[in-house]
């Protein structure tokens, strides 16, 4: 009997395998932290070797853990970190270089270039992205530039891929070189309304089409384990980037669907359906993924300071000494007593789009410790995830039933009850918070076919907690005043 899924999570500082039940239940997880690389300022790299040998050993511990045979394994689901680029040889499968991580900066000057020179809108348009370094396109020019590798690209003999790519590539059988479509969004280059990679922007960056993989569904067959790896060549048959992973794990699939994930930073997307919504509140367009060749459109933002506030606050500050120690405190006073917190400390996204806000602290008085200081920390994690969600509201116009909510600040309940009351939305927490490798598992089994369609796979999503909301109307806006006034004092502070 064939009944369990195995998802494969490569995240920017670990690669995990969780071995799912067929009714979404955790038997068995593993994960393999691995090294970051900072050769520059503002540069971050990964040693590809590493990206592969820490997933494998995490995938073949989490099935020795589970107790399980590889043969009871239906179907295996890829998600990732995304935007991260690889560049390797066709023939050997070396890559170049270290893998440019999405969070590296080395081409900001390339980024600045193409809106200097008028492309922005243009780019907007055909791939909903905003123009910035963290997209593969402009990392992968950086590569072919800086390694002289042009001609050798343009000649086939170069494969580039994200981490999605490079794990299919190294560990199926015949080395498909395939991204899916949610991958292929995040890179610059997609069409997201062809769905194909432009030929204008590959020109505009100078990166030859033979060196891009052919572009997947989300959901369906991808190609078979390596029975090296297992013993068994067990299908692939789920593969989406980790916040696109993460909303269909959350089983936000109807339009109008919610989730944000509070860690580092804050991630919300948004479904919208059929139809790719334009933001104009500085939001990003992206697929939410894409199945039987139909793309389902999300909008996305990001809060930069989510979770790392709280981290600030007690690495930093030191008013703290764990993460888990701010809700006790934000719960023993019963306001902020007019305190508010920006953590603008790298500036603020969407919708203000200010690199030059910076962290400030407003409206303090001789009354004011610790913990009302930690409570406006929190608080502000709240505002800003709400400041996206009321963004998509206007975008979308439709207003979401409810939140979902997971990542490692969810677990917070003081911030939980505080989003649900400012935003006046019901948040809802799942039972199974890895809700990435859930959607990749869910991915992967709708894809092989192991159950009959979603309607049997949303019970696979179940609640934990539920946090309604109870503000009144007239505190709500009165706290919503108090922080956008804050943001405005936050805003244009660094000096160019
Ligand atoms: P990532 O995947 O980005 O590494 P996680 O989902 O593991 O992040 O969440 C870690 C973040 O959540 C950290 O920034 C930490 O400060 C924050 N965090 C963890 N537990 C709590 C808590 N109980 N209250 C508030 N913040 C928390």
């Amino acid at each position: 009997m064939q009944q369990y899924l195995a998802a494969l999570d490569q995240g920017t500082t670990s690669s995990r395998a969780i071995i799912f039940s067929a009714r979404g239940e955790i038997i068995a997880s593993h994960a393999v932290e691995f090294q970051q690389h900072y050769p520059h300022p503002g540069w971050v790299e990964h040693d590809p070797e590493d990206i592969l040998n820490s997933q494998l050993t995490a995938l073949k511990e989490a099935v020795h853990l589970s107790g399980i045979d590889p043969g009871e394994i239906a179907a295996i689901g890829i998600t990732n970190q995304r935007e991260t680029t690889l560049l390797w040889d066709r023939r050997t499968g070396k890559c170049v270089g270290n893998a440019i991580v999405w969070q590296c900066r080395r081409t900001s000057r390339i980024v600045e270039q193409l809106i200097a020179d008028g492309h922005g809108d243009m780019i907007r348009e055909k791939t909903g992205l905003i123009p910035d370094a963290y997209f593969s396109g402009t990392k992968l020019k950086w590569m072919l530039d800086y390694y002289n590798l042009h001609e050798r690209a343009e000649k086939g003999e170069l494969c580039f891929g994200t981490v999605d790519s490079y794990l299919c590539w190294n560990l199926l059988t015949g080395r498909p070189h395939v991204t899916d479509a949610t991958n292929a969004g995040r890179t610059m280059l997609f069409n997201l309304k062809t769905q194909e990679w432009d030929e204008e922007l590959l020109q505009l960056l100078d990166i030859p089409r033979a060196c891009l993989p052919e572009v997947v569904d989300s959901s369906g067959l991808i190609g078979y384990l390596d029975p090296s790896v297992l013993g068994r060549p067990i299908p692939v048959t789920g593969m989406a980037g980790d916040q696109h992973a993460s909303l269909f794990g959350q089983t936000c699939w109807q339009v109008g669907d919610v989730k944000n994930t509070y860690g580092t930073g804050c991630f919300m997307l948004m479904n919208t359906g059929d139809r790719p919504v334009v933001s104009e509140n500085g939001l990003l367009t992206t697929m939410a993924w894409r199945i039987g060749g139909k793309p389902t459109y999300a909008l996305e933002g990001s809060v930069f300071m989510g979770g790392a506030t709280i981290q600030w606050l007690r690495d930093e500050l030191k008013m703290i000494s764990k993460a888990s120690e701010s809700e006790g405190l934000a719960e023993s006073v019963n306001g902020t007593g007019g305190v508010y917190l920006v953590p603008a400390m790298t500036g603020l996204g969407a919708p203000w789009w200010d690199m030059y806000s910076r962290g400030t602290l407003v409206g303090m008085t001789r009354g004011t410790g610790r913990a009302h200081i930690v409570r406006a920390a929190l608080e502000a994690i709240a505002y800003q995830s709400d400041d996206l969600m009321q963004a998509m509201i206007r975008d979308s116009g439709r207003k979401p039933e409810r939140l979902q909510v997971d990542g490692g600040a969810s677990a917070n309940g003081f911030l939980m009850q505080f989003q649900a009351d400012i935003s006046n939305v019901p948040v809802v927490r799942p039972r199974v918070m890895e809700t990435t490798a859930l959607g990749a598992a869910l991915l992967a089994g709708l894809g092989c076919g192991m159950y009959a369609g979603r309607e049997e796979l949303a019970s696979m999503w179940q609640k934990d907690l539920e946090f309604t909301p109870a503000m009144d109307e007239a505190t709500r806006r009165l706290n919503l005043r108090g922080w956008h006034r804050a943001v405005e004092r936050s805003l244009r502070w660094a000096e160019a």
